[in-house]
């Protein structure tokens, strides 16, 4: 007999009532209740899921007071000990180690437990409870987080630079991102007196091609993985390869079988960055997701500094924390016109590292190369399984060079103030260009980075190679005609030197109108179609506005 019928409650009343059930029948009655009553998806997935961790825990009981360590690898070990939380229980595994084999590593795994119960011991503990309890009316999908794991109290060290690589070659992001990290690191070995590198990852078919470069522009150490399978990247192949390097000998998650390295005895890298290109984002969130840690993307700005925290999330019961040689990673928001800094903090009972970021191209300088500089290679030992290559790659085709914008007398460029009708904004803008005889379409970044879905006869007019600003081409035509651009410093420095700028743009105030020399306050919709007849029609002549023609 159930000891409730869930059907006589509303849904959120039931999440702490069947977090307290410790019997599985009861659980079974009420799930069955439930199914011939008001059949709700979210009850019947709270009951289940306690349903489901009762019966792993009786399944996985233990008897840690009897645990016998030597019987584990350190890996499975450094895993069970996560479950203990009974602090003798754990000094007596410590004592069984320390006379049996007596591993180091394995008796720091045993020690961190034990110094974070005992840590924590004393203080009242805040009540966790599981999302899927604390908010049982939502859908769950994401409750068994079985694949993603990360360290605890781990040992963490040097930066990593994902040095990408397209057609055979280094793409320049890796070597603005090495230069970048080789004085980062600089100035971190000098503030904390510390010894930690630089450290390089290239992936592909011929990795080891591209080692002396990245040790000429700052790595210290260059790891690459060859594998001819590898030629092109793949999100779920490189994915694995790189949390492999990055696991140390010893990863409670790792490889096992895996070679000792000798040049690091650390779990995780301390930082990582990655080049915020196509596959460097695609990447970049795969590995963080897999390493358990967080991602600031689309970064243009680093530094490392100590700071002070006052976030309950971070420090035990409030108060403030500092934390030591933090990456500060500052990535534009708001359109450019606000800066974010984001910080990857770990939290009292659990690690967030590696501290990692994705790097916009060209924000930082390609360092010079120094060839006289020395590093070391060494070589993943991987064998990566046929079923990863999920892909398979069976012809390509090499895109023609970019569209060059300069030298046109005119450009219409593109903002995101398409917004309503993507498709339409190109078309209404190519109409325009095409009603002059010498110009191109231009368009913002921020049209490039959206998720619009153009339709196929536009798609062929969106893409990097479009882009005016910092990151894309400087254009001076004689005519620049903005529209629904906001007129972000990164856009205006790649045509505030056009000689006419013509914006038009809804909003009254948007920053364009302090760089333009005429402003149509309107819909982009109404605007561009009626500008496209009066050049058509020659009623206007945009070109002698630049020429002071009349
Ligand atoms: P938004 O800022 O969103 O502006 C849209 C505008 O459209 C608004 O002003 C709005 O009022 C207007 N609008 C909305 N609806 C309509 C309508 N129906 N009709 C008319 N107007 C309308 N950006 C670049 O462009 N080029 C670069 O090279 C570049 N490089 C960058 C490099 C770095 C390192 C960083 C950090 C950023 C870079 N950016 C670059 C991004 C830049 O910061 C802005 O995010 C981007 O320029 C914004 O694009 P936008 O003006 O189209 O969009």
């Amino acid at each position: 007999m159930a000891s409730f019928d869930p059907n006589d409650h509303e849904i959120a009343e039931l999440g702490p009532k069947v977090k307290d059930i410790e019997d599985r029948e009861d659980l079974e009655e009420i799930l069955e209740r439930e199914k011939e009553g008001k059949n709700r998806a979210g009850v019947k997935t709270l009951v289940q899921s306690r349903i489901d961790k009762l019966k792993a825990e009786d399944e996985d009981a233990i008897d840690y007071s009897e645990l016998d360590p030597g019987e584990y690898t350190v890996a499975d070990l450094a895993n069970e000990m996560r479950k203990v939380e009974e602090i003798e229980d754990l000094k007596g595994i410590l004592e069984r180690e320390k006379a049996g084999q007596d591993r180091s590593t394995a008796k720091d795994r045993i020690q961190s437990r034990l110094d974070q119960l005992q840590s924590s011991e004393g203080e009242e503990a805040e009540e966790q409870l599981p999302p899927e309890e604390k908010h049982p009316d939502l859908d769950h999908p994401t409750a068994d987080k079985q694949y993603v794991h990360g360290v605890e109290n781990g040992e963490y060290r040097d930066m990593w630079v994902y040095c990408e690589t397209q057609q055979g070659e280094l793409v320049d992001v890796s070597l603005e991102m090495l230069g970048k990290a080789r004085q980062l690191m600089d100035d971190y070995n000098e503030q904390y007196d510390a010894e930690e590198r630089v450290v390089a990852v290239v992936i592909g078919d011929d990795p080891e091609s591209h080692a002396d470069d990245c040790i000429a522009y700052g790595a210290d150490v260059v790891v690459v993985h060859e594998d001819e399978r590898m030629e092109r990247f793949q999100h779920k192949t490189y994915a694995e390869v790189f949390c492999d390097v990055a696991r140390g000998d010893g990863h409670p998650y790792g490889r096992e079988g895996k070679a000792e390295r000798v040049w690091r005895d650390y779990d995780e890298p301390r930082y990582v960055l990655f080049p915020a290109t196509n596959n460097g984002r695609d990447l970049s969130a795969q590995v963080q997701g897999e390493l358990d840690s967080g991602l600031a993307s689309d970064c243009s700005g680093l530094y490392i500094e100590d700071t002070v925290i006052s976030n309950p999330a971070k420090t035990i019961g409030g108060g403030k924390k500092e934390f030591e040689r933090v990456l500060h990673m500052k990535r534009p928001d708001f359109s450019g016109f606000e800066y974010s800094t984001i910080l990857c903090l770990d939290k009292p009972d659990r690690d967030f590292h590696p501290q990692g970021g994705s790097v916009i191209p060209g924000s930082f300088d390609v360092p010079e190369a120094d060839p006289e500089r020395e590093g070391e290679v060494y070589h993943s030992d991987l064998e990566a399984p046929e079923e990863w290559f999920r892909v398979d790659i069976e012809d390509h085709d090499t895109l023609e060079e970019g569209i060059d914008l300069t030298g046109h007398d005119v450009v219409v460029a593109l903002g995101r103030g398409i917004d309503d009708d993507p498709t339409a904004g190109i078309e209404l803008g190519l109409e325009l260009r095409d009603a002059f005889e010498d110009a191109e379409l231009g368009l913002s970044r921020g049209v490039i980075t959206s998720s619009y879905s153009f339709d196929g006869h536009v798609e062929q007019y969106i893409g990097e190679d479009r882009q005016i600003g910092e990151s894309g081409q400087v254009v001076e035509p004689d005519v620049y005609v903005a529209a629904g651009i906001s007129g972000a410093i990164q856009h205006k420095v790649g045509m505030d030197e056009s000689d006419i700028i013509i914006a038009i743009n809804t909003d009254a105030d948007a920053d364009i109108r302090d760089f333009s020399d005429y402003y149509v306050q309107g819909d982009l919709f109404e605007v561009l179609p009626r500008l496209t007849e009066a050049v058509e029609s020659g009623e206007l002549q945009l070109e002698e506005l630049a020429t002071g023609d009349d």
